[in-house]
């Protein structure tokens, strides 16, 4: 089928690939003259694992292709896909004016019938709007919605697009989920679940997907607080609570709060639907503070490992939300390094992959080349994004950088045993039961 893919951002870009992959001749379009420019000669504006070698295949095989022609792309295609940012606005709103843009566009450009299809993550109630749009213009063609959300990770974007757990599609006709099921067959014929329902609970999925997984990243560092306070250790905590199969493992790991481009913005916005058809959605409410302060504790747990941050030089490691993106959206390492700053530390960090997405994002901040040059006459070494060249760093190596041999690990992925038997004073979240046990096993 001919697709148009309009916005090509971590989003657009792997659904364009994929797309493609699948048999589909796609186009994908972008205002971002720039990164049209870049895709055009074979250069990926964003790190994503695999994500070059599929766009290279496919292009090569002549099935994917990058334009700024909007309007061209708009005609030649029988299904779009909006895939443009939905950022959130002051009020935690999430800003559709991107989106209506593009529906502008294409009332503007259509020239026969067009699927229309969300992969944005949009409020309740905006496929109405589109369909709103293109029912004002005056054009005679048909065209129907259809929310089709995505739930793809950074990182792990190409494996989750080819292989997602389920796909969701929320339509008003028959035609609309057979078009749909054409455009995924392959998916469709590896038995993954499509989940076929209304305009309306396909975009409810996303934001109710996306707030239950913050929750449960906010409810365990909430557990990981109690571990602290009462001599716990919240790895097991997490271990013991996850095995039990109503549960799950996943999303248990406590660390310096939820961040990236989805999780902040998505639980704000899913408080702020609610709150506009006059319901206070209690939880995500309290989600999103308890993650506001998870992120303050962080500062203030550097702080106390240093003996007060003012003076101190501290180095990080990670900028980026998680390891193996480059997107700084939302990351915890920027409430982290500004509440150092305005302790008064001075702070250096490298990141292997976001250092220039982070560089304007920053003031004073001093970036290095790797993990040994960034303790460089550091009081104390901060882990905040768990790449894995920081899983096994050489700590003698680290020590000797250091000015003082100060390990903070806001990851917990160093064992404290092996840290401190290396000489480190060593702090780490929601650990506090091991402190104790080592203690008393050695008095
Ligand atoms: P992004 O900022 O990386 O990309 C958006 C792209 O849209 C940009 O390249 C921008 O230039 C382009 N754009 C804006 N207006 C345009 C227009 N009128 N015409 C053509 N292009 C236009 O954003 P993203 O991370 O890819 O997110 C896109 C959407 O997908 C958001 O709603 C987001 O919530 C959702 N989402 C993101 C992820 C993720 O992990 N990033 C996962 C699932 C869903």
């Amino acid at each position: 089928m001919n697709i148009a893919v309009i916005g090509t951002g971590y989003v657009g870009l792997v659904t364009g690939a994929g797309l493609a992959d699948f048999g589909n001749d796609v186009i994908c379009v972008d205002i971002n003259e720039k990164k049209i420019e870049a895709l055009k000669a074979g250069k990926i504006p964003i790190y994503e694992p695999g994500l070059d070698a599929i766009v290279a295949k496919n292009v090569t095989e002549g099935r994917l292709e990058f334009t700024t022609d909007l309007a061209g792309a708009i005609r030649s295609a029988r299904a779009i896909f909006i895939a443009v940012g939905t950022p959130p606005l002051p009020d935690g709103s999430a800003d559709l004016r991107y989106v209506a843009d593009v529906a502008r566009s294409i009332a503007k450009y259509m020239e026969g019938p067009k699927l229309i299809i969300t992969k944005s993550t949009v409020p309740i109630g905006t496929g109405r709007m589109i369909e709103g749009i293109i029912e004002e213009s005056e054009h005679k063609h048909p065209a129907s919605v259809v929310s089709n959300p995505e739930f793809l990770r950074e990182g792990s974007a190409i494996e989750d697009f080819m292989k997602p757990d389920r796909v969701v599609i929320g339509a008003s006709d028959e035609e609309s989920v057979a078009l749909m099921k054409e455009i995924y067959a392959p998916l469709y014929s590896l038995a993954i679940p499509f989940v076929v329902t209304n305009v309306e609970s396909a975009e409810l999925i996303k934001y109710a997907a996306n707030g239950f997984l913050a929750t449960k990243i906010s409810f365990i560092n909430e557990v990981a607080v109690l571990c602290e306070k009462l001599g716990g250790d919240v790895q097991d905590v997490a271990r013991g609570m996850g095995l039990d199969h109503r549960i799950g493992p996943k999303f248990l790991q406590a660390g310096p709060g939820y961040g990236g481009s989805c999780f902040p913005k998505d639980s704000s916005s899913l408080a702020d639907i609610s709150r506009k058809c006059d319901y206070t959605f209690e939880i995500i409410e309290s989600v999103i503070r308890v993650n506001d302060q998870i992120k303050a504790r962080m500062v203030e747990k550097v702080d106390q490992a240093v003996g007060g941050a003012a003076g101190k030089t501290i180095g990080v490691l990670g900028l980026a939300f998680k390891p193996e993106t480059d997107d700084m959206r939302d990351s915890p390492s920027l409430p982290l390094i500004e509440g150092l700053q305005s302790l008064g530390a001075t702070v250096r960090a490298y990141d292997p992959q976001a250092m220039d997405a982070a560089r304007g994002m920053f003031e004073n901040l001093t970036f290095c080349d790797d993990a040994y040059s960034t303790a460089q006459g550091c009081d104390a070494i901060v882990l905040c994004t768990e790449w894995n060249e920081f899983r096994a760093l050489n700590l003698e190596r680290l020590k000797q950088a250091l000015k003082k041999p100060v390990l903070v690990d806001l990851r917990n992925i160093y064992d404290p045993a092996r840290v401190r038997a290396a000489g480190f004073e060593y702090t780490s979240v929601g650990r506090a039961a091991e402190v104790r046990f080592h203690e008393e096993a050695g008095s």
